[in-house]
């Protein structure tokens, strides 16, 4: 069998055996896999350091068996981020991150632009103090190449293109906004200004670094704080666990 040698970020790890590790890792080719490092435990030698959960590791590994666990044969670390550690609401955020990912890319299927995300989004909270805005743009992005983007071009209802001016309401059935005519705002289908019906397109559509350059005004965030959190529980029908520690 072939021997793999990745990026990859690591997301989880349970002690396993006497001495070995069991390692959930994230790659851009191949996406979430799961390996076991044998005696990681013991000698710290071959994997000093890279199995650490958030860190960047080059890891070489190899499936013994089609459909079997991978074996970690070595690794290095190449990048930490030690800013997601300091603070409870930094890791909350990357725990989170790493979850959501998680859920929404299945194990095994190439997943380029989204580890691109995951790093860019771990290197971000490393050193960024916004983690509100970083949350919202991660999430974002994260959706969209996940396939449940929010759908913003027109009226869910009654199809009518919407002009980028006035409100809309949020369905979370459809994904996607309603004018005033089609739908009232209520808590199950709270209100966009077009200030964050723009800035939702912009996140989900321009690059990471384009759009954390864009200004926030506080009232477009807290709508879309609501929004995301709606249109997250549908789509994913399930309350993420790490979600519960993070501030609303
Ligand atoms: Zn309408």
């Amino acid at each position: 069998m072939t021997v793999h040698v990745s990026p990859a970020i690591i997301m989880r790890t349970w002690e396993f055996g006497e001495s070995d590790l069991m390692v959930s890792f994230f790659t851009p080719e191949m996406g979430l896999l799961k390996g076991v490092a044998k005696g990681a435990r013991k000698s710290r030698q071959r994997f000093a350091n890279c199995l650490d959960l958030f860190c960047l590791s080059r890891l070489e590994y190899e499936r013994k068996r089609e459909g079997g666990l991978f074996s970690l044969h070595s690794g290095k670390l190449m990048q930490v981020f030690p800013g997601v550690r300091s603070g409870f609401s930094f890791l909350s955020l990357g725990s989170y991150m790493l979850e959501l990912t998680e859920i929404l890319f299945p194990a095994g299927v190439a997943a380029r632009r989204m580890f691109a995300l995951l790093h860019a989004a771990l290197a971000g909270l490393d050193a960024e103090k916004q983690i509100d805005r970083l949350r919202i743009l991660f999430e974002a992005k994260a959706m969209a190449l996940g396939g449940y983007g929010f759908d913003l071009g027109r009226c869910c209802v009654c199809g009518r293109i919407y002009q980028g001016e006035g409100r809309a309401v949020f369905k979370p059935e459809t994904g996607g906004i309603a004018c005033l005519k089609c739908g009232q705002e209520s808590i199950r289908t709270p209100g966009l200004g077009p200030a964050a019906i723009k800035l939702l397109h912009e996140m989900q559509s321009t690059s990471w670094d384009a759009a954390q350059a864009e200004r926030l005004n506080t009232q477009a965030m807290s709508e879309l704080k609501r929004v995301m959190k709606l249109h997250i529980e549908y789509r994913i029908g399930q309350r993420l666990k790490s979600a519960e520690f993070l501030a609303d």
